[in-house]
C-alpha cells in the first residue's frame, strides 16, 4: 500500500481523465491521495475532490508564491474550509526564495499566520521550502510549528538541515526528482530514517524515471517508493508500509 502525500489534482491538466486518473492510482494500491491546494480557488477545488472520492484528502492553503495577491476573504475562506472533514493539513505554505513573487515580509506574514490557523485547528503543516532553510528554520522553531508537526515536502537542503528538521519532529518527503540520472539525493535519502519519511509525487510535476516525460499521476509513485527501497536496502513492501503508517499517523487518515 501506497499513499501519496503530496499532488495537485485540481490542475486542469487533469481535466479530461481526473476520475481515471484516481481509479489508477487506486488499481496501482495507492490507497490514499492528499490533494494540495496553492490559493483559496485551488483550496476550494481540493475540498471538492476530497468530497467526491473516499480515498482523496485536502489540503488547504497560500503558497508563497501566490501569497502577494491573497485577500482577507482569502484567508477567511482557507480558515472555513480548514474545518471540513476531509481537510487533513493546512498546506502547501511556507517560503519561497527561488521564484520571489513576494517580498520575504509578505512571505512570512503568510507563512506566520497559516502556522498559527494550524495549530488553532491542530492540524499538520505541509511545508514548501525553495532556497530559504535558514528563515524558514528560524520561522518554524520561533512559532514552535513542531507541535502540530507537519512534511517538509520536496526536501532540499543537505544533511544537516536535514537533521536540524527531524529533531523539530517534521517529516521529510523526496519527489521523483531522487530517481534521475542527475540527482545529488542519494546520500540524504539514506540519511532520513524510514519512520521520518512520507510519499509523494507533487504531480503533475516531476515525473519518476522511467515515465519522465510524461505527465505525472500518483499511481506513478511507486517508482519513488523503489528508488528510495533501493537506496535504503529495503523492500518495496516495507517502504510502501512504514511510509503508509507514517501518513496515517500524521495527517489521522481513516484507513
Ligand atoms: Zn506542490
Amino acid at each position: 500500500m501506497f499513499i501519496d502525500t503530496h499532488t495537485h489534482l485540481d490542475f486542469d491538466v487533469y481535466d479530461e481523465d481526473r476520475e481515471l486518473v484516481i481509479q489508477r492510482a487506486i488499481e496501482n494500491d495507492v490507497q490514499g491521495i492528499i490533494t494540495i491546494g496553492t490559493d483559496a480557488k485551488t483550496s476550494e477545488q481540493s475540498v471538492l475532490l476530497a468530497e467526491k472520492y473516499a480515498a482523496v484528502f485536502a489540503a488547504v492553503g497560500i503558497h508563497p508564491t501566490d501569497c502577494a495577491q491573497a485577500t482577507e476573504k482569502d484567508y477567511e475562506l482557507i480558515a472555513e474550509l480548514a474545518g471540513h472533514e476531509k481537510v487533513v493539513a493546512i498546506g502547501e505554505v511556507g517560503l519561497d526564495y527561488y521564484h520571489m513573487r513576494a517580498s520575504k515580509e509578505i512571505q512570512e506574514k503568510a507563512f506566520v499566520r497559516q502556522i498559527e490557523l494550524a495549530q488553532k485547528l491542530n492540524l499538520p503543516l505541509i511545508i514548501h521550502n525553495r532556497d530559504s532553510h535558514e528563515d524558514l528554520f528560524a520561522i518554524l522553531t520561533r512559532t514552535d510549528a513542531g507541535r502540530t508537526g507537519g512534511v517538509l515536502h520536496s526536501f532540499s537542503g543537505d544533511e544537516k538541515f536535514l537533521e536540524k528538521v527531524l529533531l523539530e519532529h517534521f517529516f521529510v518527503s523526496f519527489t521523483g526528482n531522487i530517481t534521475f540520472k542527475k540527482s545529488t539525493s542519494d546520500a540524504l535519502v539514506k540519511a532520513a530514517p524510514l519512520d521520518c519519511l512520507l510519499l509523494e509525487t507533487d504531480s503533475p510535476f516531476l515525473t519518476p524515471v522511467p515515465l519522465r516525460g510524461k505527465r505525472n499521476e500518483p499511481a506513478f509513485v511507486v517508482h519513488t517508493a523503489e528508488k528510495i527501497a533501493e537506496l535504503k536496502g529495503l523492500t518495496l513492501e516495507e517502504v510502501g508500509k512504514v511510509t503508509s503508517e507514517n501518513a496515517i499517523k500524521l495527517f489521522r487518515l481513516p484507513l
